[in-house]
């Protein structure tokens, strides 16, 4: 067993990240950002068929219509294992991305593989370097190895807001994995390829460099695969929760050389669901579906940022399905009062208390928000107070508190 895992499992280790993990997340390190936003706004207003939630990066337009076609087709074979459906996708992937199979690993989302790079190849002695603000799943996996976060503030946190690579690189001379979220969550900025090269060909020999691309069809910036084909030290990650709208549904997967694959297995492979495979190989197969969903996610986005600019807030410069918003007063209150008109906005960052995370959603859902926020800020403090819904919800102390 190595080392890592053997420190994970201690009593003091589990307790360690349970405590901090808040209830909603204990128990184990695969952390996800559902769980996130749930434990930050609270069990009682958990529901997603109440209010408008723009909490959790999801995509409000579900899984395409072949997606659904095909889980619906599927029921009925639901009693079989079909153990083709797996390798049809992943062969699939490869194809699409002019890989080899033995390059993927599937899993039910990316958090899995996102925990488990982390767990694999951090340790006491080999530190996690993020981003920051970032996403923080990564930082718990580490965590719970007793590994070092080493969080690098984002370059030029009011223009470009991407990745410091060369700060990242100077962060520690062992780092066990450097990881490179582009676009970057909560901010929806990307990072330049150069940088990502540059971050690529300068990290130690034995340093996993992680790349995770949960958001990258929703926007044009180079796609990394290309170092995997390389043979580089690099993981990347993919998911269908975002674009594909299948969060629920849970698809996602790692690409990387075979040895470093191979160390993730360690920590567990299970058969996949038939339903979400065939509605991830359903939706591959829909030639414009990532064009089309940028472009719907595109507009709803520049239409509310636009509007908030036009209200004098500052926004990042996002390409994704989320971003962050400058309120101008602490996060937090904003986010309370926000909940106390059912208007559920994402979580606060440590390093940048005045902002909150706002996700994408409908067109209608976004001019809710607008109305909310407009009242909200003529106010906040009163708004939250005025609430009865909001009183007794625990917003804002979630997860990330613990990393300030
Ligand atoms: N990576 C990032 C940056 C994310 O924001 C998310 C989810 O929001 C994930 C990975 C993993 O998502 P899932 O496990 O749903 O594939």
């Amino acid at each position: 067993m190595p080392s890592n895992l053997k420190a994970a499992i201690t009593r003091r280790g589990f307790f360690r990240f349970a405590a901090g993990a808040s209830a909603a997340v204990a128990g184990l390190p695969v952390v996800t950002e559902g769980m996130l936003a749930h434990a930050q706004r609270g069990r009682r207003l958990g529901d997603p068929n109440h209010g408008v939630h723009i909490d959790s990066n999801e995509n409000p337009l579900g899984p395409c219509d072949a997606a659904r076609q095909a889980m619906m087709s599927m029921v009925p074979m639901g009693g079989r294992y079909l153990m083709n459906q797996e390798s049809d996708m992943v062969e699939l992937i490869a194809k699409q991305e002019g890989l080899d199979a033995k390059n993927i690993r599937a899993y039910a989302g990316s958090s899995e593989p996102l925990a488990y790079t982390v767990l694999a190849f951090t340790s006491p002695s080999k530190p996690l370097v993020i981003a920051d603000p970032g996403y923080e799943a990564p930082m718990f996996s580490a965590q719970s190895v007793g590994a070092a976060v080493l969080k690098v503030p984002l370059s030029d946190p009011h223009g470009a807001a991407a990745h410091d690579v060369k700060a990242m690189l100077a962060a520690a001379s062992n780092p066990g994995v450097i990881y490179i979220c582009n676009p970057n969550n909560p901010t929806g900025s990307c990072t330049p390829r150069a940088d990502i090269e540059h971050v690529v060909a300068n990290a130690p020999k034995d340093t996993v460099v992680l790349i995770d691309e949960a958001y990258i069809h929703l926007c044009d910036a180079p796609r990394s695969m290309d170092f995997v084909k390389e043979g580089k030290n690099v993981i990347v990650l993919r998911t269908f929760s975002k674009l594909y709208g299948m969060a629920g549904v849970r698809m996602g997967f790692a690409v990387g050389r075979p040895d470093l694959l191979e160390k993730l297995d360690y920590f567990g492979r299970n058969f996949l669901p038939i339903t979400a495979t065939s509605a991830a190989i359903a939706s591959l197969k829909q030639a414009d579906l990532v064009d089309t969903r940028k472009k719907i996610t595109a507009g709803t986005r520049a239409d509310t940022m636009a509007w908030l600019k036009q209200q004098g807030y500052a926004v990042t410069p996002s390409e994704s399905n989320c971003f962050m918003l400058d309120t101008k007063r602490p996060g937090k209150e904003v986010l309370m009062a926000m909940a106390g008109k059912d208007v559920f906005v994402g979580r606060i960052w440590p390093a940048w208390p005045t902002n909150v995370r706002i996700s994408v959603g409908t067109p209608e859902e976004m001019m809710t928000f607008r109305k909310a926020f407009t009242e909200v800020m003529a106010n906040p403090a009163t708004a939250w107070m005025e609430s009865p819904r909001a009183h007794g919800g625990k917003f804002g102390e979630g997860s990330t508190a613990r990393w300030s």
